[in-house]
């Protein structure tokens, strides 16, 4: 089998250029053509033919195809996507003022098996390849360049989809490299965010191999015995080492970690909750994303009301955190924080 060519970061490029005595300057003009032109066919005219005829000869180009589109009231679309295994997985596109930010998937399911989370319902299928990472962006602009055309600016991506993305650290970052590299999309760093349930062994190899890339901590509890029946890796990684090793991340100036607290009814909404959240947060570079639980087929926990989330936030206003309640968008079409599951 081929392999992919989306799954080359740009110095695996001038590499592979290198080793078959081609012109290394093909890398920047490919990267230019494929990222920032977001053409999909083969023929970029500006290399020569013996560099095209090689890579149309040792590369596959194919990427994963959009199988079901579900367009919410409030302009969220969620992808469902077929990919050549015949898996399937699901990335959001989120509105704000015509641009939108991508919610990527890392995995086929997830092996972290939270309680409160659809995704995890389906277990671990497999990792995804840089390229289908990558793969979810290129088709997702191309749908708004086709379906909404003007409105194909992704400016933000987040790792908040199906999966665990520091468990499948290796291709998460290469598909990160991509996104950075000056001769493609040329995404801001400080525009991608990762997620992570706090997968001690990735997070230790953040700081030397993520510089600069926005990092979320799923908290949601700032006690052991809640936080293990929420997030079962916590057992294994307990919150005060994955808060140890992230406090050892530098930040520039004007960065945050985002620490994300799923409110849940009468589980973890109460005062004594946000007090203690509060006082393992306050000294550090926090932002906090309160996200009301988003109820799913099958589910057992509820929303708490809003005055319940409007007192919690108050009671962390006095740690002075800045915190932000995230509103659900694309709920109508199970596409929110928590909905998405290859079936729907
Ligand atoms: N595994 C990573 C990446 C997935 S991100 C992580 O957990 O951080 C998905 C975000 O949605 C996480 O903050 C997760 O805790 C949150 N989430 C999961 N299920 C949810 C639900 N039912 N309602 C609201 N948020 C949920």
């Amino acid at each position: 089998m081929k392999n992919s060519f989306y799954d080359l970061n740009h110095s695996d490029l001038e590499m592979v250029l290198n080793q078959n005595d081609l012109n290394q300057s093909a890398a920047a003009i490919l990267f230019n053509w494929h990222y920032k032109k977001k053409q999909n066919a083969q023929c970029c005219e500006k290399i020569s033919k013996g560099s095209l005829a090689f890579f149309q000869h040792n590369f596959d180009f194919s990427l994963p195809e959009i199988d079901t589109v579900h367009e919410s009231k409030d302009r969220t679309v969620k992808f469902l996507f077929k990919l050549n295994d015949h898996h399937k997985i699901e990335t959001v596109l989120i509105p704000f003022h015509n641009k939108y930010s991508i919610c990527l998937s890392s995995q086929v399911g997830c092996a972290m098996n939270c309680s409160f989370c659809f995704t995890g319902r389906q277990g671990l299928k497999r990792s995804l390849t840089t390229s289908e990472i990558v793969g979810q962006f290129l088709e997702a602009w191309r749908w708004l360049a086709k379906n909404r055309p003007g409105e194909e600016r992704i400016l933000n991506i987040v790792f908040m989809g199906q999966g665990e993305p520091l468990h499948n650290f290796d291709a998460v970052k290469k598909a990160c490299e991509i996104f950075l590299s000056k001769h493609g999309t040329s995404i801001g760093v400080q525009k991608i965010t990762v997620s992570t349930v706090g997968y001690l062994p990735g997070l230790k190899r953040w700081r030397r191999e993520m510089p600069g890339v926005n990092l979320a901590l799923s908290l949601h509890s700032p006690f052991a015995a809640k936080r293990n029946d929420l997030i079962p890796i916590n057992k294994i990684y307990p919150l005060e080492e994955v808060l140890a090793c992230i406090d050892t991340i530098p930040l520039n100036k004007k960065q945050f970690i985002t620490y994300e607290y799923l409110l849940i009814k009468d589980f973890n909404d109460s005062p004594d909750d946000a007090e203690k959240l509060g006082t393992i947060l306050a000294e550090k570079s926090a932002y906090i994303n309160l996200i009301p639980f988003n109820s799913f087929p099958g589910a057992h926990y509820k929303r708490p009301e809003l005055e319940k989330i409007g007192k919690f936030k108050e009671v962390l206003d006095t740690f002075k955190i800045p915190t932000l309640i995230r509103s659900a968008k694309g709920d109508d079409v199970l596409a929110a924080c928590g909905q998405l599951n290859s079936k729907n």
